[in-house]
C-alpha cells in the first residue's frame, strides 16, 4: 500500500511530498488504513518505526471531517504519551502533517510548563491535544478541556505509561470519553497489563506488528 492508494486529502499528501516521505514504512502501510477506517487498533511497534505519523496522518485526516472547532470546545483528538519530550515530538509531527491546512490547531499538555499558557491555548479550541497524562487530568479537572468531542484517541508507548504509574489517569480519560470513538494503542512490548487495558477499553482491535 502506497500514500496515494489511502486516499489522503490532499493538504496531507502535500505535507507528506514537503517531508520527503515517499513510501510508509511497514506500521505505516499496515496500521494507516486500519486507522482510517475508524477501527480500533493495537499495535506493536518501537520508536524509530515511523508510529508517530501512523497514527498522526490518520488522526488529521479524522478531524478534517469534523464540523469546525469554535472557541470553548474541547478537541477531537487525544494523543497520551508518557514523557514530555515524547509529547513534544509527536506535536511536531501532528503540525507538519498539518501545515497545509489553514486553521488546524494543536496544543502540547506536558508538566513542568507554564499551565496558564496552556489553559488559554486549550480554551482557544484546538482538533488535537497532545499531553501527558497528568497534567491533563489537571485541566480536565480545572474545566480548561474537556472529553465532550474526543472520537480518535492515541494512547502511545502505553507499556511506559504503565510502568510509570500512569494507569488510573489513562482509565479515568478512557471511561469518560463519548460513546463513540477509536482508539489506536501503540505499544513496544505486550505485557499482560497492556492485554488486559486493551481488552478493557478497544473494541475488536485490529493488531498490527512490526
Ligand atoms: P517514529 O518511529 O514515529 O519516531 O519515526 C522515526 C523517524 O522516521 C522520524 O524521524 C520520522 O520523521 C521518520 N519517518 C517516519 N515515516 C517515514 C517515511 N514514511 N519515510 C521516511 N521517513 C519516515
Amino acid at each position: 500500500e502506497t500514500f496515494e492508494d489511502m486516499c489522503l486529502h490532499a493538504n496531507i499528501m502535500k505535507d507528506i511530498a514537503f517531508h520527503e516521505y515517499t513510501n510508509p514504512t511497514p506500521i505505516q502501510a499496515q496500521a494507516m488504513p486500519v486507522a482510517l477506517s475508524g477501527r480500533d487498533l493495537l499495535g506493536c511497534a518501537e520508536t524509530g518505526s515511523g508510529k508517530t505519523a501512523a497514527f498522526a496522518i490518520p488522526m488529521i485526516q479524522h478531524c478534517l471531517a469534523q464540523p469546525p472547532i469554535r472557541h470553548g470546545d474541547g478537541p477531537l483528538a487525544l494523543v497520551l504519551a508518557p514523557t514530555r519530550e515524547l509529547a513534544q515530538q509527536i506535536e511536531k509531527e501532528v503540525r507538519a502533517f498539518s501545515r497545509s491546512t489553514d486553521g488546524f490547531k494543536t496544543a502540547i499538555v506536558v508538566g513542568g510548563t507554564h499551565i496558564g499558557e496552556q489553559r488559554s491555548e486549550l480554551r482557544s479550541g484546538v482538533q488535537v491535544v497532545v499531553a501527558t497524562p497528568g497534567r491533563f487530568i489537571d485541566h480536565l479537572q480545572q474545566g480548561n478541556s474537556s472529553l465532550l468531542r474526543v472520537s480518535y484517541v492515541v494512547l502511545d508507548e502505553a507499556d511506559r505509561m504503565l510502568d510509570m504509574g500512569f494507569l488510573p489517569q489513562i482509565k479515568e480519560v478512557m471511561q469518560n470519553l463519548p460513546k463513540k470513538h477509536q482508539t489506536l494503542l501503540f505499544s513496544a512490548t505486550m505485557p499482560e497489563e497492556i492485554e488486559a487495558l486493551a481488552q478493557e477499553y478497544l473494541t475488536k482491535p485490529v493488531q498490527v506488528k512490526v
